[in-house]
């Protein structure tokens, strides 16, 4: 599927929009239309549902050690500055940019693959390739004009009719002539904190920063003590919250999959150090088979295992789900969530007296007395059985998703196009979304076969009956082929039509999507027929 073809679905019909549009637009932001924030509630309630609400506290999950709770939590995007200085975000939460001086543009470290020269008497930006990242667009369309190449190859550049291959920058002299020199325009690469940084009260200076909060988790792990002394919660636990977070990051791209503003899905799995290991492969295997029960195929979809040298000092553990994208090179996937095993890292880090310089690089800034610069909160978020009167810092499993990834990749799974017969029995070709009918943003449409003879009236009757309960849609106009293509386009699985035959003998037909078939059901069975189809 091509990447813009779903990206003109997604305007055209209400999915997507660009942020600010009649201004421009703003990088990384997008907005939800009509059936983006449907299909968005969706997965983020199937989320909630499957992991938090619908949780069965009493019953020993598939592959899990023991029964455990589940809660949630809803906490501000702005908190205390020292919850970011102790958890590390303040110091560490950084990417690499260089600046060019000559186009004034900015870039990543890792997506700069070639250099300005001068040769000839013309300034060019001479490309070379690269294994690591596919060369920035700009930058190739720079180059390809420069080097008046037809081709997409920029490690084949052609310069006075000889083909050069140019696979390191020390081939510009070869290709450009002796006297080309290499204008050095950009910078090293530097620190850039991904935070956003604001200022809270109206007078407030430097003093008053605080940022917005680049993860979910912080709000969790500093809450811990609140929701163990004020439920009845026992370790083994999570806790789960939903929420916008905010990285500025340097080049946001690929629709939503990077964005500067997007949503979470997080959760805090305590429990105690002798179970973790048991508990990190339980929350791996559950969350991504997750995804394979919403709809993403096995091909596309692979749980992928840290090597060592990729993990965090503190992390013993961790995987990321990844979906093979349509926009990435063939071969590449893209993470969808990370599910890490985090020791006692976070909690270690919020509590006071507790931070160990040899054990946690945090506290190795000292302050001209000799104490941590980041000290902890003072709290003892140590916890203690009462059953077993153990008391210990619980560790922590962190499954971490993106409500926006999630749903960018079931759209893209979805998109399909194939041959549906119209009313006549002709076959016409149609575009039809696969969504997984628990996150379709309509889950049936109803339409009266023609505007006459009693059928507007029953099926507005239907329609009534089923919005009580669903997200439904009435449509009466044109023909009904057109009208079946309409909800196809957008995923709505069931279309319910009233005909003739529903007058005299109170039956409708309802339409499968995907399989297009049909069959009749009583007019008084229809919710219950929809409820069956859409919650199994
Ligand atoms: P990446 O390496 O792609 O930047 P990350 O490893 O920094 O991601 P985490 O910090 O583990 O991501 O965040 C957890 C999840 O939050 C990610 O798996 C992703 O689904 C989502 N996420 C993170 N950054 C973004 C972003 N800029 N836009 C949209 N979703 C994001």
């Amino acid at each position: 599927m091509e990447m813009e073809k779903l990206v003109s679905l997604c305007k055209r019909r209400g999915f997507l929009f660009q942020s600010s549009e009649i201004y421009g637009g703003i990088n990384g932001f997008w907005d939800y239309g009509p059936l983006g924030v449907e299909l968005k509630r969706n997965v983020k309630e199937a989320w909630w549902r499957d992991m938090v609400s619908g949780h069965d506290d009493l019953t020993t999950m598939t592959g899990a050690p023991e029964p455990y709770e589940m809660t949630g939590l809803d906490c501000t995007i702005i908190m205390h500055p020292q919850v970011w200085k102790c958890s590390g975000h303040y110091d560490l939460f950084h990417d690499y940019m260089v600046d060019c001086r000559q186009s004034k543009k900015r870039y990543r470290h890792d997506q700069v693959v070639g250099r300005w020269v001068e040769a000839k008497g013309q300034k060019i930006f001479a490309t070379a390739g690269s294994d690591s990242d596919q060369p920035e667009a700009d930058i190739e369309r720079h180059a390809l004009k420069f080097f008046g190449l037809r081709t997409k190859q920029a490690d084949q550049l052609k310069w006075d009719g000889a083909m050069v291959s140019l696979t390191t920058v020390d081939d510009f002299s070869q290709v450009l002539g002796p006297d080309a020199k290499e204008l050095g325009t950009l910078t090293e690469p530097r620190e850039y904190n991904l935070m956003f940084k604001t200022i809270v009260g109206a007078l407030g200076g430097e003093e008053n920063a605080a940022f917005l909060r680049p993860e979910t988790a912080q709000g969790i792990f500093v809450n811990f003590k609140n929701v163990v002394d004020s439920s009845r919660v026992r370790v083994p636990f999570g806790i789960a919250q939903v929420g916008k977070s905010f990285r500025n990051e340097i080049t946001p791209r690929n629709f939503t999959f990077r964005s500067r503003e997007f949503e979470q899905m997080e959760i805090e799995f305590f429990c105690h150090p002798d179970a973790s290991p048991q508990w990190y492969t339980y929350w791996r295997n559950r969350r991504f088979q997750w995804y394979i029960d919403m709809g993403l195929s096995g091909d596309k979809l692979r749980l992928r295992e840290h090597d060592p040298d990729e993990l965090s000092h503190y992390s013993t553990g961790t995987a990321d789900v990844e979906y093979a994208f349509p926009f990435l090179p063939a071969g590449e996937f893209g993470e969808l969530e990370g599910i890490a095993h985090r020791g006692d890292f976070d909690l270690r880090s919020h509590m006071e007296g507790k931070l160990d310089p040899d054990s946690n690089p945090l506290t190795l800034e000292l302050d001209e007395n000799g104490k941590p610069l980041h000290r902890g909160s003072g709290k003892d978020l140590s916890y203690r059985d009462n059953l077993t009167n153990e008391r210990f810092t619980p560790h922590v499993i962190e499954p971490s998703a993106g409500a926006d990834r999630a749903t960018l990749a079931f759209l893209c799974e979805a998109y399909n196009e194939d041959e549906a017969p119209d009313e006549k029995g002709k076959l016409q070709s149609r575009v039809v979304m696969k969504l997984h009918p628990r996150i379709a943003p309509i889950k049936a449409a109803v339409f009266p076969l023609v505007k006459k003879d009693g059928m507007p009236e029953v099926a507005q009757d239907i329609y009534r009956a089923l919005k009580k309960k669903f997200n439904v849609f009435y449509d009466e106009t044109g023909a009904v082929g057109r009208r079946y293509r309409r909800q196809d386009e957008v995923g709505t699985p069931f279309c319910i039509t009233v005909d003739g035959e529903s007058i005299s003998d109170k039956t409708v037909t309802i339409r499968h999507r995907d399989t297009l078939e049909q069959w009749r059901v009583k007019t008084d069975d229809v919710v219950s027929e929809i409820d069956k189809l859409v919650n199994g």
